[in-house]
């Protein structure tokens, strides 16, 4: 194959009519609150793991939309419920992070 100095990359284009938003609709009928979250990041910017572990609330529930496993993350919570304050949508995240946790047990 001739070598032009560069490479096709596989497109990161997300197909939401394929994804799997099973685990998603579980947690809004759980967690209704799920549903107003507008993925402002205030939690993840505030949040006491997000720089040891990673771990970050609105790409849970942005990565939950899209139908990703999110588990990994959700493992470097600690539920110490200080993203709780900062929500502008009053969402009470520690209690939507451990319905999480309780249905991927
Ligand atoms: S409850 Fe979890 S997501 Fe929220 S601030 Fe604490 S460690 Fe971060
Ligand atoms: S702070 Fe609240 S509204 Fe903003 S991304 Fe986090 S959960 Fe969603």
């Amino acid at each position: 194959m001739t070598d032009f100095g560069f490479k096709l990359s596989k497109s990161a284009t997300l197909d939401l009519d394929k994804a799997d938003t099973g685990l998603y609709e579980r947690l809004c009928s759980l967690e209704p609150d799920a549903r107003i979250c507008m993925n402002c990041g205030s939690c993840s910017a505030t949040c006491t793991a997000a720089p040891f572990s990673g771990m970050s609330l609105r790409k849970v529930i942005l990565g939950l939309q899209r139908g990703q496993d999110v588990r990994p993350m959700l493992q470097g919570c600690m539920l110490c419920g200080k993203c709780s304050m900062v929500c502008p949508r009053g969402i009470n995240t520690r209690h939507l992070l451990l319905t999480l946790c309780r249905i991927y047990d």
